[in-house]
């Protein structure tokens, strides 16, 4: 089995959608679903194809109410290509003796082939085989090849390639009451001997859509002279070709696509656009070549290597591969979010929700550029987020539960059930916490880059009004001197009120209450990393007076949460008084309870009467900060979070949880790894297994889950191996499942590329590569050191004493300028050490807890094994090479400094200079 390939044997109609998600082909820019080019939607096939951020609003009457909707648009569709013998019909495999069918989407390269053999009534055989893909480097372009080898016969052969624009959103069942005809044709003609070419119109946002296809045929490698006609009706336009066909003979069909909307900033006009682009496009070999080699060098910038099981691997190129298509340096111009189901079926109509929070950590340590641009996608839309605080009577930004185009609220005021038939009130949109999410990310991406200018020109605005908007929504309650937050909703959007209560929301859930001090927190903390200058424009630009700092530090300090049964922390107040679920006998009586909701409401029953959530709520505290720092919010806020409440409540709310949402297996994988490695491991599968298996039973067809897939990628890249980006330092402290030997992958961070971080069960190792950027600080074990560019610090993956951590070492001759760099494993105080020791500040913060009862390897490590130069590179130009080595040397006056900024104790901790 290749790790590489998502491979289909046999065609299975009921499968057909759950494939056409899976082998979507995109490039940040569109996306297109895996569809048979010969079909159009039907109950089988659902051919769709989305561009980022292109949206269209529709009213409909839904129980004779008006329901408006804005949906991430389902543009023409470029894939049609069929034929037929001339006497014959045109392909269709439920109609005609599929004889052979393999489908094979290959990962490494982006390309997505398909093989059939196909007997028609008539007894002739032909065999196709395609390959498409859509273009990594050049986004606005897609192909097609088809080859077409007759086996039994010789005849007219009728090959119709076509753009279709008479499609609508019709891809969710639970949808279609609703108007899905985002659509209006404009214009459509030929363009040359063998271009045709569409222009539509979504129906409110007025934007234009063009694709141009340009179709040609080659016998070995030849131009074949076709006969052609162009069809025009309303929104579609196809060239049919005719041309004869010899048994035996192969001949090659190349359709090769542009597509462009009004929306891209580099051209005049759609239309022309992408007629210009076909006219000028290679033959299908030479745009692959290119393409491949694009997704070659994105492959190296996201290697993610798990020494373990295929199966794992696999996946995990899977969702990596999903990921970069839904979110890739082509989205960096654009103006668009992350959409919770990619760009690949239209559940949830393609909104971006806090999602964003799961798919950023992945990304932020290898296109922080792009991070970058997710979050003034944020920022663009600051002023309508400060309008719906003032509607709602706060002040600051409230930014929507889901949003679109234009950031307004999109969550649907109503639902329905698909086991009761029933629309019911949907109330999803006090989902607050996404305020939290989104100064969450920028934080991260400020901790991964260190841009300050991002924080000065959109990250601290945003910061600041979340943080303004946090306090005005917190009341006071006099009698209890606690700050409250009421009438929300957390993560778990089972409960969405009180069971005696007319009005939805909960109050004081612990998750939004906490995150909110936390927030207040870092804006504070983000004032004082801005220059005066900035600090004192952003001041009076949004009014900010002392006084009203000063009420945020009090809120931070005040805001309340509940507990219950000693150190439990309630999910909201009232939790407690919840009644228990009989978990046991709605499995019996119902099978799969995950959509618990759903199956309670079709019983004329509701959640919010049980203790049982959709997904983590409070455990979501676990999964954002280590447990020193939640520990020392706890503590600010006034409670104590002993180190044995932790797992207490995590098997607390474990036992009800039903995991209706596949973000719930990620959480929970990650706040077990320390404390049950092997349920971790398996919330971890399950979590791969999300999409790939359909777990959810038909939701992948509808779209992938994008947080779950790059919450499993994050999972390995930051959960197991305990890495952390804070207060300026590169936190490790590994806990591999013992399914794993290793992990190994590269990172840019603060301007390095390809920091390697590899953990194996015996070793820990971190290779900074040559370059002018600072020396990296890392913490292992409660111990910050240096690692300077082309040097390496490693220690045992288990270390216990001082003598056992993290060593640093760098070739004397490859300072900073090395071609590569230089890897050096194994403790030890050899000649060429560099190191340097700070104890870490801030409640001496030591890193994750570690694991009761985790395994110690050290014993296994032998103490004082000599240096082994794994691999070296460079290191000549000796003559730059003082100087170089002075600006990426130990500085330790500045680095001291900086690490004094960072909240390093400085006095605390021993230095070890360079011997
Ligand atoms: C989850 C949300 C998530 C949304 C989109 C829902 O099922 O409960 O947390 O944001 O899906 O992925």
């Amino acid at each position: 089995m290749s790790t590489w390939t998502l491979a289909y044997e046999g065609f299975d109609p009921r499968e057909e959608r759950l494939r056409e998600t899976l082998c979507a082909l995109g490039n940040g820019y569109s996306a297109t679903r895996g569809a048979a080019p010969e079909t159009a939607a039907d109950d089988v096939h659902y051919p769709g194809t989305y561009v980022a951020g292109c949206y269209n609003r529709l009213v409909s009457q839904v129980g004779g109410r008006e329901v408006e909707n804005e949906d991430l648009v389902n543009v023409p569709n470029w894939l049609p290509l069929s034929f037929r013998p001339e006497d014959g019909d045109w392909l269709d495999l439920r109609a005609t003796e599929v004889l052979d069918y393999r489908q094979e989407l290959d990962l490494r390269r982006g390309v997505l082939h398909r093989f059939l053999r196909a007997r028609d009534p008539r007894g002739r055989v032909t065999r196709v085989t395609q390959r498409r893909f859509v273009h990594m480097a050049d986004p606005h372009l897609a192909g097609l090849e088809t080859t077409l080898a007759p086996e039994n016969w010789s005849g007219r052969l009728l090959i119709r390639s076509a753009l279709d624009g008479r499609v609508t959103n019709a891809g969710v069942e639970r949808y279609r009451s609703l108007d899905g005809r985002h659509l209006n044709p404009l214009e459509s003609g030929q363009e040359g001997e063998d271009a045709v070419w569409l222009l539509v119109e979504t129906r409110s946002s007025h934007l234009c859509i063009a694709e141009a296809a340009r179709t040609r045929v080659l016998d070995g490698g030849d131009a074949v002279e076709v006969r052609r006609r162009t069809h025009q009706e309303p929104g579609f336009v196809a060239q049919d070709l005719v041309l004869d066909a010899r048994e035996g003979r192969p001949l090659t069909v190349e359709k090769v696509v542009a597509l462009y909307t009004s929306g891209a900033r580099e051209i005049a006009e759609p239309g022309t656009a992408a007629r210009q682009e076909v006219a000028r496009a290679g033959r299908f070999d030479e745009l692959l070549e290119r393409h491949t080699l694009a997704w070659e060098q994105l492959w190296r910038r996201c290697r993610l290597d798990l020494d373990g099981d295929q199966d794992v691997d696999q996946t995990v190129h899977l969702h990596i591969f999903h990921l970069l298509q839904t979110l890739s340096v082509h989205t960096v111009d654009l103006d668009a979010g992350v959409p919770a189901r990619g760009l690949h079926g239209e559940a949830y109509r393609g909104h971006v929700f806090w999602d964003a929070m799961f798919v950023f950590p992945f990304l932020n340590l290898r296109f922080p550029e792009l991070t970058r641009a997710l979050l003034r996608y944020r920022h663009r839309r600051l002023p309508e987020a400060r309008w719906a605080a003032g509607q709602a009577g706060y002040r600051g930004a409230m930014y929507p539960w889901q949003s679109g185009s234009d950031g307004r609220e999109e969550t649907q005021r109503l639902h329905l059930n698909p086991r009761s038939g029933r629309w019911l009130p949907d109330n999803s949109h006090l989902q607050r916490h996404v305020n939290v999410a989104i100064a969450y990310d920028i934080w991260q991406y400020y901790q991964v880059t260190a841009d300050v200018d991002f924080l000065c020109e959109q990250g601290a605005e945003m910061l600041l009004e979340i943080a303004r908007f946090w306090t005005s929504a917190a009341t006071y309650n006099r009698a209890l001197d606690r700050y409250e937050i009421l009438g929300v909703m957390g993560p778990d959007e089972y409960h969405d009120g009180y069971p005696d209560r007319d009005e939805p929301g909960l109050d004081n859930n612990a998750y939004t209450n906490v995150m909110a001090a936390w927030v207040l927190c870092r804006a504070l903390e983000a004032l004082e990393l801005l220059p005066e200058l900035r600090r004192t424009e952003l001041e009076e630009r949004l009014g900010l007076q002392r006084e009203e700092l000063d009420r945020w530090r009090e809120v931070s300090h005040k805001l309340r949460v509940c507990f219950h049964d000693g150190d439990i922390i309630s999910q909201f107040e009232g939790y407690d008084r919840l009644q228990e679920l009989d978990w046991d006998g709605l499995r019996a009586r119902h099978g799969d309870i995950r959509r618990l909701d759903r199956v309670l409401e079709a019983e004329g029953d509701s959640p919010n009467r049980y203790k049982a959530s959709k997904q983590a709520d409070v455990l979501m505290l676990f999964y954002l900060l280590s447990a020193d720092e939640l520990r020392a919010l706890l503590d600010r806020l006034g409670y104590l979070l002993e180190p044995a409440s932790i797992p207490r409540n995590v098997d607390y709310y474990l036992q009800r949880t039903s995991h209706g949402s596949t973000l719930s297996g990620i959480v929970h994988a990650w706040v077990l790894a320390r404390s049950d490695r092997p349920r971790s491991w398996r919330f971890f599968t399950e979590a791969l297994a999300s999409d790939v298996h359909d777990v959810q039973g038909g939701t992948t067809a509808e779209g992938i889950h994008l947080g779950a897939m790059a919450g499993t990628l994050d999972l390995a890249q930051r959960c197991y191996t305990g890495l952390e980006t804070r207060e300026d330092v590169l936190w490790l402290s590994p806990s591999l499942p013992e399914e794993l030997d290793g992990i190994d992958f590269d990172i840019r961070y603060r301007g390095h590329w390809g920091v390697n971080v590899r953990v194996t069960q015996e070793l820990l190792r971190v290779r900074v590569p040559a370059g002018r950027a600072a020396p990296v600080k890392v913490c292992v074990k409660g111990e910050v050191v240096e690692i300077e560019p082309a040097a390496c610090g490693s220690s045992p993956a288990a270390a216990t004493s001082a003598a056992q951590r993290l060593t640093v070492a760098r070739p004397a001759d490859a300072a900073g300028h090395s071609a590569g760099p230089s890897a050096v494993e194994g403790p030890s105080d050899g000649a060429n050490q560099h190191r340097r020791r700070h104890r870490p500040g801030l409640d001496g913060r030591g890193g994750r807890r570690p694991a009761p009862g985790a395994r110690r390897r050290d014993a296994a490590h032998p103490r004082g094994r000599p240096l082994r130069h794994a691999r070296r590179q460079g290191g000549g130009r000796r003559g730059r090479h003082a100087a170089d080595a002075g600006r990426g040397g130990l500085r330790r006056g500045g680095r001291a400094d900086a690490a004094a900024g960072a909240g390093v104790d400085r006095a605390a901790g021993g230095v070890a200079g360079p011997p």
